[in-house]
């Protein structure tokens, strides 16, 4: 991989990874109230059809009356789609099973894939959204044109990594979306960085991958980990982040450590 340093920081980061259960929800939702507790003003914007950013910040389905999938239709001003999320200074745009619908939907229209980034970055919306600090998109487990949407709109691209054997496999195919987005929809696009998820200590195949990650991507690798913990799998069944849910645990601390990375990084331009 060509990694360059960075130049600028990136306000709007997707979270991204076309596999499911690698921990982009579960850093959406806990990075996202760490930074909340360092002052920053996050909004979450769920992008997956499951909804599972939304269910796990307590947003019931019924009370998603507007939602992302409005917004990318055109129908709504992302600041419409906006609800608090019950925590200080994180709000959330919720989604809806409707985003399922999109990508045939909308494939008559050329601009299809700059809905998202129209939505954030429009000249009408600049004035709602100028409130907040970081805004960290959720995106579902595909590079379909959801995800491919939020990398047009975002200022960055944060990867989890599932520490386990396969943990490389696929990054190649996430990277080359990254930069054909980069060479026609978004050329600011960077890496902000990747994060190792589920880490189990007592595991030496973690540390294995752990060693081999760093070793063929280098400086992109955050230097935090988050550990497998299962305060963290526990804290969405109570409609609550598990910084809330239960501080202390060492999931909640490795969010936290994440977040003061997150706050002194700039992103990583990654050449074409
Ligand atoms: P994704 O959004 O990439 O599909 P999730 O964040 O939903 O992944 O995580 C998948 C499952 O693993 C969820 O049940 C979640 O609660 C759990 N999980 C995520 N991160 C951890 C972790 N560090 N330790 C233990 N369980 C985790
Ligand atoms: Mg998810």
């Amino acid at each position: 991989q060509h990694l360059e340093p960075p130049s600028a920081a990136g306000r709007i980061i997707a979270i991204v990874n076309q596999k499911g259960g690698v921990g982009k929800t579960t850093t959406a939702i806990n990075l996202g109230t760490a930074l909340a507790a360092r002052a920053q003003r996050v909004l979450i914007v769920d992008l997956d059809p499951q909804g599972n950013a939304s269910t796990g910040l307590g947003i019931d389905p019924e009370a998603r009356a507007r939602t992302t999938y409005d917004v990318l239709c055109g129908a709504t001003p992302m600041a419409a789609a906006i609800q608090s999320s019950g925590h200080e200074r994180l709000d959330i745009a919720p989604a809806t099973v409707d985003l399922s619908g999109v990508d045939v939907e909308m494939v008559d229209d050329p601009d299809r894939a700059r809905r998202l980034r129209a939505a954030l970055r429009a000249p009408e919306a600049a004035a709602d959204l100028a409130a907040y600090d970081f805004v960290l998109i959720d995106c579902p487990p595909s590079l379909n044109l959801l995800t491919v949407n939020a990398m047009t709109a975002a200022d960055s691209v944060m990867v989890p990594l599932q520490c386990e054997f396969f943990a490389l496999e696929g990054l190649t195919q996430l990277l080359g979306t990254i930069r054909r987005v980069q060479r026609g929809l978004n050329p600011g696009l960077r890496i902000h960085g990747i994060v190792l998820t589920m880490f189990d200590r007592r595991n030496r195949l973690s540390a294995q991958v752990e060693e081999d990650v760093r070793a063929t991507l280098g400086e992109v690798v955050y230097q935090t980990v988050i550990p497998r913990n299962v305060r963290l799998s526990e804290a969405p069944s109570h409609a609550l982040p598990a910084l809330v849910y239960d501080r202390d645990c060492a999931g909640s601390r490795a969010y936290r450590t994440l977040a003061t990375e997150v706050l002194s990084r700039d992103g990583v331009t990654l050449a074409a």
